[in-house]
């Protein structure tokens, strides 16, 4: 490993080095702030041997699969007339640390009332690594009220206690939840733990919850579980993240890894005390003596007791009998009881309190306020509802060269999907060329496999465009995108899709035409309509047709025709639509061989973004 004290000398000799500036440009090559020995000599077009040869001569005793920094690499790179430059995952980094200084800025509290409040933890990782065993050894070795008896009840957070400091952990692990809460405009956490099972190692959740939580700008601490299973290997965990610039302390990375046993309870308090660190370097504040502000984490109708919605506090301090205004709704606060079952008055910011007072469910997600009166509750709530929604935050590849000329976007956030490994890394390189002084290419996230709903919540949070390579769109996602005005494209030609990006930059892109069918029929009887022409009697066996729409007309599985409407009508009358389980007699232009059978479907086009 590199120690950090030979960093001193490394980046004496990244300034000057003598002879090695040639005439010539130079290759140029992006790399990541870490990376490894055998990587760099891949990149590089040299062998390990070389790499390990040149960082001799800096002072540096180093085998193939060390991990070196951005600095080092860089100097090695010299040797060879290559000069580098941080790739994206540096950016991603410099993105969240703005990200972070936007929120801070954004919050737009007085310093002068800020306290220190507690962090909220939202645990992340591949499925059956041990997220939520964690969650339960966490709450079982420090229960902050001993007093209820540990009656615990699930309300969607916790907070527990060491040495007397309060932290809150989200119930709910994984960063899909995470990431919908944030879709809705809600970052409610402040640092992630990203589980890795030590037998089982870095898995594609992992990766997709490394770049949900960098996507967020929140911090990482990486739990290493299971370390009592005999397979345990923490070590190549610590590899395997380093791969993918996820880089742990003693590999020379900023990230802390905390070995655990979430079965046998060991590491916990380790653990804790590093989140402790954490949210310290973080500094967070919040002022306690404003009017309440907060996200709902959950809300239920109880049989008993009508609606319970539980907050987490983001500032000010919730009290009962504050008037509040949740989502669409308003009530006051009755009650309020901990995740110990037992009822406060009061709570600060960072505390998850169960609230009875509303009369109709809330949405996970939504935002309380608390408001002078129920006056003004009721005008909140009829300007929020006289507001409609809309998708205006998101962008896609049609408009997008008017958002960058407006000014709006300066940067292309892109999610991208492919089938297999080997298809990333060219289009991830060919897109991340396209850059400009004007806009960033970015990719935030990328992976293989199917276009899911996951996907589809980080490019709403991100503001994000979709883009698939031979993979598909699974049906909840694609759902979920047309609701949000999310766009996703797929393509199958590296060519094309790496062309399509560039005519968007440049603002060429022509909007994608998409079929939408509206409905189906089938012809039951043909009459003379008229001295030549004919028309059909049918039945809409499903969806509705319109007049305006274009028909074709189906025999045998085969297209035999495809027009426009000339006429529809129902009892002589002429209807713009008619819905399923309703018959009417159709004119179909330039068309009269009408057979009874035939089957009519029904569309039209629509540009999609
Ligand atoms: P999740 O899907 O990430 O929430 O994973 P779970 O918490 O449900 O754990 C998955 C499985 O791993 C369960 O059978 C747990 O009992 C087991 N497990 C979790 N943590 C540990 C651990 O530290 N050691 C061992 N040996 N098993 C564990």
């Amino acid at each position: 490993m590199v120690n950090p004290g030979q960093k001193e000398d490394k980046s004496k000799t990244t300034g000057e080095k003598p002879g090695t500036v040639p005439s010539a440009p130079k290759r140029q090559i992006e790399l990541p702030p870490n990376i490894t020995v055998r990587q760099l000599a891949d990149i590089l077009q040299v062998t390990p041997i070389d790499i390990i040869k040149q960082l001799m001569r800096t002072g540096i005793m180093a085998n193939i699969n060390q991990v070196i920094d951005f600095k080092t690499a860089t100097v090695v790179a010299a040797g060879f007339d290559v000069e580098t430059k941080l790739e994206h995952r540096a950016a991603i980094k410099a993105r969240a640390q703005e990200i972070k200084t936007q929120q801070k800025q954004q919050q737009g509290e007085q310093a002068a009332g800020l306290q220190p409040r507690p962090p909220v933890i939202t645990i992340m990782g591949h499925v059956d690594h041990g997220k939520t065993k964690l969650l339960d050894a966490i709450r079982q070795t420090n229960v902050v009220d001993q007093e209820a008896g540990g009656i615990t009840q699930h309300i969607g957070a916790y907070q527990i206690e060491l040495n007397g400091e309060k932290m809150t952990f989200l119930d709910t692990p994984g960063h899909a939840a995470f990431t919908a809460m944030r879709a809705r405009g809600a970052q409610v956490t402040d640092i992630t733990i990203l589980v890795v099972a030590a037998d089982d190692g870095v898995m594609p959740q992992t990766l997709e919850a490394i770049d949900h939580a960098r996507a967020a700008g929140v911090p990482i601490i990486v739990a290493i579980n299971k370390i009592d299973k005999p397979g345990a290997n923490p070590d190549r965990i610590k590899q395997q993240l380093a791969e993918h610039s996820l880089v742990v302390e003693d590999w020379g990375g900023d990230t802390i890894a905390v070995p655990v046993s979430a079965k046998e309870k060991t590491g916990i308090t380790e653990l804790l005390e590093t989140i402790r660190l954490i949210a310290e370097m973080e500094e967070l504040k919040a002022d306690p003596n404003k009017p309440a502000e907060g996200t709902v984490i959950e809300a239920k109708m109880d049989h008993t007791r009508g609606v319970l919605f539980t907050v987490l506090v983001s500032s000010g301090t919730l009290k009962e009998g504050d008037v509040i205004v949740v989502g669409r709704v308003w009530g006051k606060v009755k009650a309020m009881f901990t995740d110990a079952g037992k009822r406060v008055k009061r709570a600060p910011p960072s505390t998850p309190v169960e609230v009875l007072g509303l009369d109709s469910v809330p949405e996970v997600g939504d935002v309380m306020t608390v408001v002078a009166d129920e006056k003004t509750a009721q005008a909140a709530i009829e300007k929020l509802k006289a507001s409609a929604p809309s998708s205006s935050g998101t962008i896609n590849l049609s408009n997008l060269y008017e958002q960058v000329n407006a000014g709006k976007v300066k940067e292309l956030a892109i999610i991208l999907k492919t089938d297999v490994q080997g298809s990333m890394e060219p289009i991830r390189n060919s897109l991340e060329k396209l850059s400009s002084d004007q806009i960033k290419v970015h990719i935030i996230h990328s992976g293989t496999g199917n276009i899911n709903e996951s996907d589809v919540m980080l490019a709403i949070a991100s503001k994000a465009v979709i883009i698939g390579f031979s993979t598909s769109v699974d049906p909840g996602a694609k759902r979920l995108a047309e609701l949000d005005g999310i766009s996703i494209r797929v393509y199958d030609i590296i060519y094309n899709l790496v062309d399509d990006v560039e005519k968007a930059l440049k603002g060429m892109l022509q909007p994608k035409e998409i079929e939408v069918i509206d409905g189906h029929a089938d012809i039951r009887a043909i009459f003379p309509a008229g001295k030549k022409e004919k028309a059909a009697g049918i039945y809409v066996t499903d969806g509705k047709i319109l007049r305006s729409d274009t028909v074709r007309v189906v025999r045998g599985g085969k297209i035999v025709h495809e027009s426009t409407i000339s006429s529809l009508r129902r009892f002589k009358d002429d209807v713009r639509e008619v819905a399923t389980g309703y018959e009417c007699g159709i004119g179909i232009q330039g068309f009269s061989d009408y057979n009874v059978g035939d089957k009519l479907e029904f569309l039209h086009i629509e540009k999609a973004s």
